[in-house]
């Protein structure tokens, strides 16, 4: 195969004419089914395109040459497989007998034969040599093109598009590098011209391949047909090359990754080749160069939808209106990291450094040096990090040896996030909130690379949350869009149900309004648990839980018996952005696994009082967690439900107040009975009454105990900073100890009513100075205390009715007058409300 040698020849009026003439590149799914080349017919038929078209530069079928790597690896392990070389030949043979009849049907087939025959020769070569060199392992990818556009000339020719069919290996010359090689500018450019000066019809290349200076076929690296349709744009001068492929143009993300990216209409040349170089694969990075050395614009669009508009690539690209422009990330990267004191100030060290990484053909993705000079890290393929750290190591021997540099340090498993955009330049606090966005998620950045024209900010993360860290970047970049929080909810008795039913009907105008989405993910009952990462339907869980029917739920749900590690194992295990896990149980072993999902970096909300009324050391772990790593742990409903305490007492601290007192009723019950304790009823009479309202807990007793107010008592001493364990919380009972060795209800109130006639004395002697009883919550000076006490008139007590909960706060500056916060403390609707609040808290701050 000798290609070279061909006459140059330029001819001014072919090149001229060529100017208003366009390339167009075809990629794998556009050419992969009979619909996608309807389409592509389609496309080249249309108003826009028809007379237009000089060249169209087509892929492999989809996966064509995936099957093809994997049949030449496995032909250098001794064995060609058949069976998969005619299912590859047989679906050539399809989409050719869904245009062509005929003797141009048999025809077709006869060549795709032939080529089979070929490739099955190369590979039984390969199988008996059992060896697959670089240039022959170039040869058998090269059929995948050849295949495609010979099929594709027939089938235009067959509808009416007159086509040729063109092996462009001949026209692009390469360096010996197979795998990727390097094309050769004007040496192909002029093959280019002096071919189509010769071959006027419409011409269909193939993409992909080329041919180094011997005539060996050569591959332009994976991805590599969209340089090649930039190579015949370049050669032609042409008016611009478009890049047809399967999503709508580069997306400001990977959309297989984040959901919510969206089309970016311009950019430039620069930005085009950050992104891809980063990973946005929807382009192969040196396809940009060709076009820009020759200022021809690329555009990228969707084979699926012609009218979307696509990407335009140019130089005068418009500003757009975001400080960045996209986000690109490159899975599976291998660090490498030097460091040592003896580095500091050593000349010639980087040079020495990349110097020995080049001589062995390493190429570097990434390098970050700190300023101190203390330690360099460079971004290599996976592949290549085992040997770059062997070079480094021998490259700098001695001083290994002498202990002036550590040996390499390889961190494998990584990737990189790339955040792209020329605005950068202008534009003030983007890294802040890049990495803001990737802390708030707990995501570890290991490096972080700027380049100094500022169009890019790279960090090295670990490879398992890279669609998280999109996601958070993209949420906190685009806002347009809608700010999701991914929600697991346990628990979804009173307190939980209400919150879907809330959740359900508040949805659209959060959506409209506030521009947040709640995306419920896990929902646990307390027998099984339930997921989904696309969303659950909150109207359908309760059914879906209590009937384990997963009928009831949509596709893609996961119905499994409740444990808690298995529902903390799976929260983690999707590792989306801006998570929140809510535990509306009031369970002490769901609120001993807060720590283990705040470590995580996953913000819990919760009514539950369990945690912070538990060990004074768990409570200092998790709001310790919460506030070092500043991971959200909200637990306003804890105390007084809906009513804002905490964060007032919160807020108070933050402005430097400091709380002198609480006094407060913190508990529904106690409060309804107190308030009615007029003398009208006996006091047993008004216990029956509320248990009859459902105001008390089946057992009246777990209300009359006052362990529940203790427990809200000490959540608010602790919020005032104050060291406290449960039991050092003096409760003054309400009841005589008689009433707690009855046995059941009834006793109960038998033994009550025995009390009546003293509790009735009590209040007398309080009615006489114009008092009335109520059972208070007392916090001050490093100790907490609940008892009953006669309240004089003009106290903020006196005004309680129903079963509203009070607080009254006094500090330095509220010291004259207090503050006093009063309402409804219990009830699923205000709880489920406050607990929705601090979901919602969660969103305004992590985004
Ligand atoms: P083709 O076979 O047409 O060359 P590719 O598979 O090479 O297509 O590239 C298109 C794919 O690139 C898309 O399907 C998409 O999943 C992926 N992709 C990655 N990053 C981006 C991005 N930022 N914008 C658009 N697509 C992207
Ligand atoms: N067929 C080649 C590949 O899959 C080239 C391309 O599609 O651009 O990498
Ligand atoms: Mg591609």
């Amino acid at each position: 195969m000798i290609f070279y040698g061909m006459p140059v020849f330029e001819n001014i009026a072919v090149f001229q004419g060529d100017l208003f003439m366009v390339v167009l590149k075809f990629g794998g799914t556009s050419v992969g089914s009979p619909e996608a080349i309807r389409k592509l017919i389609g496309i080249l038929g249309d108003s826009e395109h028809a007379g237009k078209v000089r060249v169209v530069v087509v892929s492999a079928l989809s996966g064509v040459t995936d099957s093809l790597i994997g049949l030449a690896r496995q032909a250098a392990e001794g064995e060609v497989a058949r069976a998969a070389l005619k299912t590859l030949e047989e679906r050539h043979r399809k989409i050719s007998h869904a245009f062509l009849a005929g003797t141009e049907r048999q025809e077709t087939d006869a060549a795709i034969k032939a080529s089979f025959a070929e490739l099955s020769r190369t590979l039984d070569g390969i199988g008996i040599l059992r060896e697959l060199s670089p240039r022959s392992f170039d040869y058998v990818m090269s059929f995948g093109e050849r295949l495609s556009a010979a099929l594709l000339a027939h089938i235009c020719t067959a509808q009416g598009v007159q086509a040729e069919y063109l092996d462009a290996r001949p026209l692009v010359l390469t360096d010996g590098n197979y795998g990727s090689a390097r094309y050769q500018g004007d040496e192909s450019y002029s093959r280019i011209r002096s071919y189509l000066k010769k071959h006027p019809a419409l011409q269909i290349a193939t993409g992909f391949i080329g041919s180094n200076a011997e005539g060996h076929t050569t591959t332009l690296g994976r991805g590599g047909s969209d340089l090649s349709a930039a190579i015949f744009g370049a050669a032609m001068g042409a008016k611009c090359v478009e890049i047809w492929t399967d999503v709508d143009g580069i997306l400001t993300a990977d959309p297989k990754l984040v959901k919510t990216a969206f089309k970016i209409d311009s950019l430039s040349y620069n930005e085009a080749m950050e992104l891809s170089h980063f990973g946005a694969k929807v382009l192969h990075p040196p396809t940009v160069r060709p076009a820009l050395e020759k200022g021809i614009p690329i555009v990228i669009r969707n084979t699926f939808n012609p009218p979307g508009g696509g990407t335009r690539i140019a130089d005068d690209a418009d500003p757009g209106n975001y400080p960045i422009r996209g986000i690109s990330s490159m899975g599976n990267v291998t660090l490498v990291r030097v460091q040592g004191s003896g580095m500091v100030g050593m000349t010639g060290f980087s040079a020495r450094l990349f110097g020995a990484l080049a001589r062995k053909g390493i190429s570097i993705i990434l390098i970050t040096q700190a300023s101190s000079e203390y330690s360099i890290c460079v971004v290599v393929a996976p592949q290549d990090g085992p040997l770059a750290a062997a070079v480094i190591g021998e490259e700098f021997e001695r001083e290994i040896a002498s202990g002036a540099i550590e040996a390499p340090a390889v961190m494998e498993d990584l990737a990189i996030i790339a955040v792209v955009g020329s605005n950068m330049e202008h534009t003030t606090g983007i890294s802040g909130k890049v990495f803001h966005a990737l802390g708030r998620n707990g995501i570890n950045v290991v490096a972080i690379a700027q380049g100094s024209s500022e169009i890019n900010i790279s960090a090295v993360i670990g490879a398992q949350d890279v669609a998280k860290a999109l996601n958070a970047i993209h949420e906190a970049f685009f806002l347009a869009g809608v700010r999701t929080v991914n929600l697991f909810l346990i628990g979804i008795g009173n307190i939980g149900g209400t919150l879907l039913d809330q959740i359900t009907s508040h949805k659209e105008t959060l959506a409209d309004q506030y521009k947040i989405r709640i995306n419920l993910v896990g929902v646990a009952n307390s027998s099984r648990m339930i997921f989904n990462p696309a969303g659950l339907e909150p109207k359908k869980i309760r059914g879906v839980l209590s009937s384990g029917d997963i009928k009831q739920g949509s596709a893609g749900t996961e119905l499994l018996p409740l444990t808690l590690p298995e529902f903390i194992r799976k929260m983690k295990s999707f590792n989306l952005p801006t998570t929140a896990f809510c535990d509306c149980t009031a369970n002490p072993d769901v609120a001993a696994v807060y720590a283990e999902i705040l470590q995580a970096a996953i913000p819990v909300v919760t009514p539950n009082k369990r945690a912070n009324s538990g060990s004074l050391d768990y409570y200092k772990t998790i709001t310790g967690y919460s506030r070092d790593r500043g991971i959200p742990y909200l637990y306003e409903t804890t105390v007084c439900a809906g009513l804002p305490v905490i964060s007032v007492l919160r807020d108070l601290a933050l402005s430097g107040d400091k709380v002198r007192r609480i006094e407060a009723v913190l508990s529904g019950t106690l409060s309804f009975i107190f308030n009615n304790f007029d003398g009208s009823k006996t006091f047993s009479a008004l216990v029956r009454e509320a248990k009859a309202k459902g105001y008390t807990e089946p057992d009246p007793r777990d209300d009359l105990n006052a362990m529940d107010a203790a427990r809200k008592a000490l959540i608010l001493a602790r919020e005032c900073g104050m060291s406290l364990e449960f039991p050092a919380v003096a409760i003054e009972p309400i009841l005589p100890p008689s009433c707690f060795k009855a046995n059941g209800v009834e006793a109960f109130f038998t033994e009550l009513e025995k009390a009546d006639a003293d509790f009735e004395k009590r209040r007398l002697e309080a009615a006489k100075e114009g008092k009335v009883l109520r059972y208070v919550s007392i916090i001050e000076e490093g100790s907490a205390r609940l008892s009953l006490r006669a309240e004089s008139p003009g106290s903020p007590f006196l005004s309680l009715v129903d079963s509203d909960n009070i607080v009254v706060i006094t500090t330095d500056r509220y010291s004259k007058l207090p503050m006093v916060i009063k309402g409804p403390g219990a009830g699923a609707q205000v709880t489920a409300g406050g607990v929705f609040a601090d979901i919602l808290r969660i969103a305004r701050t992590l985004v």
